[in-house]
């Protein structure tokens, strides 16, 4: 582990670290995307302390709390205006595209491992996708624009126009059940890697938590790039506390590279 705290040192020591793995697991928390601008919406102050918690059973049993949860979102969208992926994001598409990065595991639900550039089937969402939504009865996606617009003619909540169901969007509500699909294929991930890197998540919410310890428990090497401490610190081989566009730079591609 580098002493010094030479920006230089991190890029060497991530350098080696890609040079001598075969199969990288990235998984990444609100720290990435913070860099693009969004809030980190579970942090002190953040808007999920202000605010009462609109939880999966209220939403579903009730039109009003849906319709407030959807205005909500709308206002939250007109406060972040537009977001764009950053180099933190590029970095890792790139070495996704070089075949280094394996999967792309997130806590995040902005959808902006997408929009750098990864296909869909290498990043495991594990809290769902805020950008569209879904019919609970029969699955039909609803875009995010349409439901607005809707909401805008007339404050109802909105129904699915194929079959009248309940729509929601494709976050993973508190007191919802975590996406088993996404759960397995994470855990698949990280029991494939050689190295898993853990990056901006602050590492207290479990079971995504539990990921980042199954691949160091499976033989993994563990490194933890974040802002702050956190709680996997002493299970990590490295721990870099350092801006994460900062560190993943060099691995972006020029054009993207943070000066
Ligand atoms: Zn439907």
């Amino acid at each position: 582990m580098p002493s010094g705290d030479d920006l230089n040192t991190y890029h060497r020591l991530l350098g080696d670290l890609f040079d001598r793995a075969d199969r990288v697991v990235a998984f990444t928390g609100a720290g990435i995307s913070t860099e693009s601008g969004i809030p980190d919406f579970r942090s002190p102050g953040g808007l999920w302390t202000k605010r009462r918690i609109i939880d999966y059973d209220e939403f579903i049993a009730s039109p009003q709390a849906r319709l407030e949860d959807w205005q909500r979102r709308f206002e939250m969208e007109d406060q972040l205006g537009a977001v764009a992926p950053n180099v933190g994001h590029y970095a890792l598409a790139n070495l996704v595209e070089a075949g280094k990065i394996t999967h792309v595991v997130t806590q995040n639900v902005d959808a902006l491992h997408q929009r750098s550039g990864i296909p869909d089937d290498k990043v495991i969402e594990l809290h769902g996708n805020s950008t569209y939504a879904k019919c609970l009865t029969c699955g039909l996606v609803h875009t995010i624009a349409a439901i607005r617009a809707e909401i805008e003619r007339k404050p109802e909540a909105p129904a699915c126009v194929s079959c009248g169901g309940i729509v929601k969007s494709a976050v993973i509500s508190f007191g919802e059940q975590m996406p088993q699909e996404a759960m397995l294929r994470a855990q698949r991930a990280a029991l494939g890697a050689d190295l898993f890197l853990a990056i901006g998540s602050s590492l207290v919410v479990y079971p995504a938590a539990g990921i980042p310890l199954m691949a160091k428990q499976n033989g993994a090497e563990l490194l933890i790039l974040n802002r702050d401490p956190t709680e996997l610190d002493s299970y990590a081989d490295y721990v870099v506390n350092r801006s994460i566009g900062e560190v993943l730079s060099p691995f972006a591609k020029p054009e993207n590279r943070q000066n």
